[in-house]
């Protein structure tokens, strides 16, 4: 390779010389010489060949000690995106390898976002979807790398640009940036962001900040050479730095706290650093032999460390003349990790001082990324670094650019809800990233999400309450039932109705069944009976709350004499009949009669039962509320053939006897879900007797015969499957003909 060629790289190839990591320089030559190729003939705004960029940017990525690849995906990182025509994500792969490729490929993806006028949960949803985005943490050091160079030459650009980048930088970088204990780059994002954004504010401040150490320029010196006198007669090694305050710092604690510039009371500040963590608790002690402590100023951040890892002490003093200013005293490795956050982890498990407690430091941490596979090796070390802070949440797009956050698992019509209720309601199909996605697919973290609305939307299905995920949406469509489709809403609710007094044997004709209702509907403060059907017919009135309500109406007025009554009642001198139990069940009158459970209900332990004697298939044992049961009772022919039935095995705990229950499954559609719950279904030790599944639109319905022992148990396995990822419903099937 001819030394001509790589010119421009020089910088970046001491840099990476004086750093004591090894780098793998052969494959970074490559990527130097790739993304000149690809970038030959552009210019940045400056007048600058465009490659002086990435350089630059690797430059930052080496400083913060990271790897190969990632300095690898520094000078690749704008190529996918400015170079369309040459490049793409595949050649780098091909060429770089997959972690590059997924570097530069994040790094892509995080394209500007406007930030402006928005508020700040919308903000909070940004620097969230970064980090989530990203994958990989190094992904967003790379990032933090470009944008640093970007706001170093942001000059160059026009005014609104300016402005733009510099708010952008401000509330999600610099941010970003703190929350990973990264100071150094915090605090250089925020003093350049507070040039572009308030050029009078920043000159005033930094004006004032020179103005007085040029005036007590000789304070900050004689404190210094005080100091270093005393750490010398102590025989303590040192670094002592005197001029620490930040023109932001500064300027942000005059704005928050509404203070002119005087009012700042540690605006002079010493920094002491030191070889070892007893020395810090030496050196306080000097300090405060030498000068008088402001009560309440001291902290100690050494045994409690700031969550972004931050360690020193901090103390305020008052000098000679009367001027407070602050100590900060810590080691170099806490100088070190202050300075460059996580990042400096890898540095220094890659260098000399591998003996640092990781594991400690990385207690913070580990609440924010997942390090479950911790591994001796720096580099491996750099790949459990993988992002998983949001786990529970998504975050996505609108066309115009708006972050919405969405809970895991949310469909697109959650999403439309949450947009606005109109939108919900009128949406008739919706686009992923521009392509056509069926309206139930679940976006991922950085998709745009277009809803197509029309007016002539129809509105929502009643499907849609078992597909979306939020609370929200569902709620928004049961409002849209409730307004739009009362007639509808009126025969649901009226059906149900009909259907639970059959059920409940209430016999009364239409008209009085007309009147219990309205009475009750009246009792509840609704205006007539069909207040009462539209509520439950959309859902928003408790079923059993009202099925208690009705039947103590009837009993107490529309009650007819228990005609049927005596038959079903055991005859008072049924104790002194023999009673037989019949696998499981003990039939009062009937002697040695086989009993079956009927397959319409499946009736388990612990349930009211009732028998029927059937012609010619022994009794059939069914629960007491089966709708076949009540049909069947309603002809006066079958009276004579109801008969008591009771549980002859344990209706609850233990118990060695099992019986049959069908129960439907409505899930998601997922590869695995099947075997999920087979598992589940196994642990519990109950048997499948049957199976069958259908698919209906991005779902399935599984329906399944299980055996079980009694209903308690019937009732752990259901919520035990309730739980399992992607059951969005779980039924028990009662009152099928079979
Ligand atoms: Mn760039």
């Amino acid at each position: 390779m001819l030394a001509e060629e790589l010119r421009p790289i020089e910088q970046l190839l001491s840099a990476i010389e004086s750093s004591n990591k090894k780098y793998d320089l052969e494959k970074i030559k490559k990527a130097f010489l790739y993304a000149d190729e690809m970038h030959k003939g552009q210019m940045r705004q400056s007048g600058e060949p465009y490659i002086s960029h990435p350089i630059a940017v690797a430059e930052s990525v080496v400083s913060l000690g990271l790897d190969t690849d990632s300095v690898c995906a520094a000078l690749l990182h704008d190529t996918v995106e400015d170079c369309p025509e040459k490049t793409n994500l595949d050649a780098i792969r091909q060429l770089f390898g997959n972690d590059v490729a997924l570097f530069v490929d994040g790094v892509t993806k995080i394209k500007s976002i406007n930030v402006e006028d928005k508020e700040e949960t919308h903000i909070e949803n940004i620097r969230k979807m970064l980090l989530a985005m990203s994958k990989d943490i190094r992904v967003i050091f790379i990032k933090l790398c470009d944008r640093m160079h970007n706001m170093r030459t942001l000059y160059v650009k026009k005014d609104a640009k300016r402005r733009v980048t510099a708010l952008e930088t401000m509330h999600v970088y610099a941010p970003l940036a703190h929350r990973l204990g990264m100071q150094r780059i915090k605090q250089e994002l925020e003093n350049t962001a507070l040039k572009y954004l308030d050029p009078i504010g920043y000159d005033e401040v930094k004006g004032n900040i020179d103005d007085k150490y040029g005036k007590n320029a000789n304070f900050i010196e004689n404190i210094k050479n005080h100091v270093s006198a005393k750490l010398e007669a102590a025989n303590i090694n040192y670094k002592l730095k005197g001029r620490v305050k930040t023109v932001y710092s500064v300027y942000r604690k005059m704005y928050n706290q509404n203070k002119s510039f005087d009012e700042i009371y540690d605006f002079y500040a010493l920094r002491i650093i030191v070889d070892t963590e007893l020395e810090c608790y030496t050196v306080l002690g000097l300090i405060h032999e030498m000068y008088k402590s402001v009560p309440g100023r001291f902290k100690d951040y050494i045994s409690t460390p700031k969550p972004n890892m931050y360690q020193s002490l901090h103390t305020t003093v008052i000098g000679k003349d009367g001027i407070p200013f602050e100590v900060q005293i810590r080691t170099s490795e806490m100088h070190h990790i202050a300075e460059y956050g996580i990042a400096a982890h890898w540095k220094y498990k890659s260098g000399e001082k591998a003996s640092v407690d990781i594991d400690r430091k990385l207690d913070w941490i580990s609440k924010l990324i997942d390090t479950e596979n911790e591994a001796s090796d720096p580099d491996e070390f750099l790949h459990a670094f993988k992002i998983d802070i949001f786990h529970d949440e998504t975050f996505v797009f609108t066309p115009k650019g708006d972050v919405i956050a969405l809970p895991l698992g949310s469909t697109l019509i959650d999403f439309a809800y949450s947009i606005h209720t109109g939108v919900g309601n009128k949406m008739i199909g919706a686009k992923i990233n521009g392509r056509i996605a069926p309206i139930d697919s679940e976006p991922k973290n950085g998709d745009i999400v277009e809803v197509i609305t029309s007016n002539s939307a129809k509105g929502p299905s009643r499907d849609w309450l078992n597909i979306v995920k939020t609370s929200e949406a569902r709620n928004k469509i049961k409002q849209w039932f409730k307004k739009e489709k009362r007639q509808e809403n009126i025969q649901v609710g009226r059906n149900e109705i009909e259907k639970m007094f059959n059920r409940k044997r209430m016999n009364c004709s239409d008209t009085e069944r007309e009147e219990i209702v309205t009475a009750v509907a009246k009792k509840l403060g609704m205006a007539d009976a069909n207040d009462l059907y539209n509520g439950l017919g959309y859902g928003g009135l408790s079923y059993t709350k009202i099925e208690a309500k009705l039947t103590d109406e009837y009993d107490r007025n529309y009650k007819k004499e228990p005609v049927k009554e005596s038959v079903i009642e055991p005859t008072t001198n049924a104790a002194v009949k023999r009673r037989k139990s019949n696998g499981g069940v003990i039939v009062d009158g009937e002697e040695g009669c086989a009993v079956k459970f009927a397959k319409c209900c499946n009736p388990l332990p612990g349930e009211e039962i009732i028998g029927f004697i059937t012609k010619g298939y022994g009794i059939s044992i069914h629960k007491a509320d089966c709708p076949n049961i009540s049909s069947a009772y309603a002809n006066e022919e079958n009276v004579d053939r109801f008969v008591k039935a009771e549980w002859d095995v344990p209706v609850s705990g233990h118990s060695s006897s099992t019986f049959e229950s069908a129960i439907q499954i409505f899930v998601t559609n997922r590869i695995s879900i099947l075997a999920d719950i087979s598992v589940a279904l196994a642990e519990m030790k109950v048997d499948i007797v049957s199976i069958n599944t259908k698919n209906v639109e991005g779902a399935s319905i599984i329906n399944m015969v299980i055996s079980c022992k009694n209903i308690e148990h019937f009732n752990s396995i259901i919520s035990r499957v309730r739980n399992i990822k992607d059951v969005i419903r779980v039924s028990r099937v009662v009152g099928a003909s079979v």
